[in-house]
This record gives C-alpha cells, sequence and structure tokens, in this order.
C-alpha cells in the first residue's frame, strides 16, 4: 500500500476523532521520524510527550525480545516480577508508598479520583465528595476526568458530566481559596500544564494549594502524565517546587512507547483500598513494566536529567535569540517548552511538514516542543534554524 492508499482507508474504515498529518510514518531513528515515501523528519512531538528515549534504543528493545519470549500477559490475578520491580523503583524514586497501575494517563486519574473517594468517605463519611480542578487543565477524556478538564468543545456533546466538580483559575491562589472546601475530597492539578498551553505553576500557587488541600483535609492529586519523568529536567516535575502531592498520576514516557499509566499513592491513600475496589485487565502486563523499568533507570540518573535542563536552557535561549515578532511569549521547564504566537500555531505545524519538523500545537496559539529527551545541541540548533524561517514566513 502507498501513502494515498493508507490515507484512503483510514478516512474509509477509522472513526474520524483526529485530523492527521498528509503522510505516513514507517519507522523512526533516534530523535528522527522517516515517512513512507522516504522523507525524515526531526521530531520534536516525541508521540505527544512519550518517546523520552527516541525511536529504536537497543536497550529497551532486546528488553521488549526477551520479555515477549517469556511472558506478554496473564492478568492482575497472578504475580509477576516485573509489576513488582517496576512498583518497587517508583516508590523509592518518589513521595510514594504504593502504586496501582492502569493502561493511560486518563485511566490513571479517573483511578485517582476513585481512590480520593473512597479516601474521604472512609475517613470522614458522606458527603465529602468534590473535587477542584483548574483553569486550562487536560487530565483525560473519559467520564470522570472530562469533568475536571474544562474545554467547551471536549465536554459539551457529553454532557451531563460527573456532578461536584469546581473549576478554579489556575495559578490564582484567591480562586482556589473560593473553590477548595471541607466538601472538596481532592484537588487536581498539573505542575506545568500540557494541553492547556505549557503553563508552569507558580511556586505560590502550588504551596498555596498543598496548605489548602491541608486545611480542608483534602487530598493534592498532581497531574504528571505529560510533565512527569524527566521532561522537565527533574524526575518530577513538583520537585522543582519542593511541594509533595497525595497522589501523582503517570503514563505518557513511563512505557516507553506502550501503553502504561501509574497511580502513586501515600500509605494513607493505599490503606482504604481493599481488594475488588478497583482493577484492570492489562495493567502491568510483564513486558510493558520490563520496558517502564528501563525508561525510569535511564531517565532518573542525575547525568542524564542535568542533561535535559541544560539542553531545555539552550533551546530557550536559541528561541530567545531569533527574536521573532510572531513570538510573544516562550514558556516551559526542561524540555517542555511552548511558544505563544501572535498567530494561529496549525498552519506553523502544517508547513514544518515541507520543512521536515514534526511540531504540534498546544491551544491555538501556543506552539508546542515536547521532544525526546535525547535530543542533541545540533537538533537543537537545526530546529530553532527551521522554525527561524517558518515564523518569517508567517
Ligand atoms: N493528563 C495530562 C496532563 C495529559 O497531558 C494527558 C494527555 O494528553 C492525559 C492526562 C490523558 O492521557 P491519555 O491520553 O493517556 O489518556
Amino acid at each position: 500500500m502507498n501513502t494515498q492508499d493508507i490515507i484512503n482507508l483510514e478516512s474509509r474504515y477509522i472513526v474520524q476523532t483526529y485530523k492527521r498529518a498528509p503522510f505516513v510514518i514507517e519507522y523512526g531513528e533516534g530523535i528522527w521520524l522517516y515517512d513512507a515515501d522516504g522523507n525524515r523528519y526531526l521530531d520534536l512531538v516525541g508521540g505527544i510527550a512519550v518517546n523520552a528515549l527516541g525511536y529504536g534504543d537497543l536497550e529497551l528493545l532486546e528488553a521488549i525480545d526477551e520479555q515477549a519470549c517469556k511472558l506478554l500477559h496473564v492478568s492482575n490475578l497472578y504475580h509477576t516480577g516485573p509489576h513488582v520491580e517496576l512498583a518497587q523503583l517508583l516508590c523509592e524514586n518518589s513521595f510514594a508508598d504504593r502504586v496501582f497501575f492502569c493502561n493511560s494517563g486518563a485511566e490513571a486519574n479517573e483511578g485517582a479520583m476513585k481512590f480520593a473517594r473512597k479516601w474521604a468517605r472512609e475517613n470522614y463519611g458522606e458527603g465529602k465528595t468534590g473535587f477542584v480542578a483548574f483553569t486550562g487543565a487536560f487530565h483525560g477524556r473519559t467520564f470522570g476526568t472530562l469533568a475536571v478538564t474544562p474545554r467547551e468543545s471536549y465536554q459539551a456533546p457529553f454532557r451531563p458530566l460527573l456532578p461536584g466538580v469546581q473549576i478554579a483559575e489556575f495559578n490564582n491562589l484567591e480562586s482556589a481559596v473560593q473553590a477548595i472546601t471541607g466538601e472538596t475530597c481532592a484537588v487536581l492539578v498539573e505542575p506545568i500544564q500540557g494541553e492547556g498551553g505549557i503553563n508552569p505553576a507558580t511556586q505560590e500557587f502550588l504551596s498555596g494549594l498543598r496548605q489548602l488541600c491541608d486545611a480542608h483535609r483534602a487530598l493534592l492529586i498532581f497531574d504528571e502524565v505529560q510533565c512527569g519523568l524527566g521532561r522537565t529536567g527533574y524526575l518530577w516535575a513538583h520537585e522543582f517546587y519542593g511541594v509533595r502531592p497525595d497522589i501523582m498520576t503517570l503514563a505518557k514516557p513511563l512505557g516507553g512507547g506502550l501503553p502504561i499509566g501509574a497511580i502513586l499513592v501515600t500509605e494513607a491513600v493505599a490503606s482504604v483500598m481493599k481488594p475488588g475496589d478497583h482493577g484492570s485487565t492489562f495493567a502491568a502486563n510483564p513486558l510493558i513494566c520490563r520496558v517502564a523499568q528501563i525508561v525510569v533507570n535511564r531517565v532518573r540518573q542525575p547525568e542524564f536529567l542535568a542533561a535535559v535542563r541544560d539542553k531545555g536552557s539552550y533551546l530557550m535561549a536559541r528561541l530567545a535569540d531569533l527574536g521573532s515578532p510572531r513570538i510573544k511569549e516562550i514558556r516551559g521547564r526542561g524540555l517542555i517548552i511552548g511558544l505563544e504566537l501572535d498567530t494561529l500555531a496549525n498552519p506553523i505545524v502544517q508547513k514544518g511538514y515541507a520543512e521536515g519538523l514534526i511540531l504540534v500545537n498546544a491551544g491555538d496559539y501556543v506552539l508546542r516542543l515536547v521532544p525526546p529527551l535525547i535530543i542533541e545541541k545540533q537538533h537543537i540548533d537545526l530546529l530553532v534554524e527551521k522554525l527561524g524561517r517558518l515564523l518569517t514566513d508567517t
């Protein structure tokens, strides 16, 4: 099948919820992607902040090979080694005491919301069931997570949503003070908002949320699905702030391209969950858990994290040096960077393909850069050169 055949079949057989790029990706190598017509693209999207180690990582591929030959799946009715090894690795490198695995970011947040409800009910009785989330947040597309993802176009077709959700203004502590009450069981927040436009939380805001949650006996949930696991140059995005959550959700990069989500919790939260309270058939299969250990072990190395910080600062400085009048603001930390433009971002994404760049937007006016974390400075130079041209021609 050639490119056009594949595109035709997609439009004939796939539910049309995505506007895909007009080419067919065949394989990847390092930070490069290659399409079926032999074109090469510098990838600044990384499968939407997933492919932290890039494409074709040998250690990862060898582990897949080895584990696939042994055992792919048996369900959570049985013990397997990679499952508990990954849990131990995550706990020993975070605030958490225990982990629950699932299959995606939305599922992790959905599970976290269920954990919070049970925690509040067990500890404080009925009535403490509310959630607080923020403008610009993205927590997923399931019914629970959609209710805490306040974007009209996502929510409107599917109402009624989960009740009891208050939306406060992101980075406005006064607004959070109004929203968080004794009836709140949990507050969900991304330390750096991804889909909402790469908006880092302020120190005052995150510290303030911790205090408000403590005062109202509510759980603080950090959604680090996009900003966690080395993306900011810290293993966890919240480390930069020195603020600890009660629950942290992970997904995207954890499985090295395979689907996995994780809910990391304190013992106080874990202790309310009993056999039968929550579950998943596929979660934490030995193959994915084996791969995830490799991702975590590589990313958590101090040299790896220092390199992410260094490359992130370099990229931000080079972008600022462009001095493009199209760029209104450069935001982010490490290798999660947003360029707020004075023009729509999507046309630039489209034009980027002809320049050999894979880019993505985050909202209408923000160009988002979330490349594989193994990107090198020479790639950054190439990106800046091409992006400079694109912005000048726009
Ligand atoms: N939370 C955040 C911060 C995300 O960025 C995303 C996806 O973009 C999700 C949750 C949902 O993750 P998934 O698409 O794996 O369900």
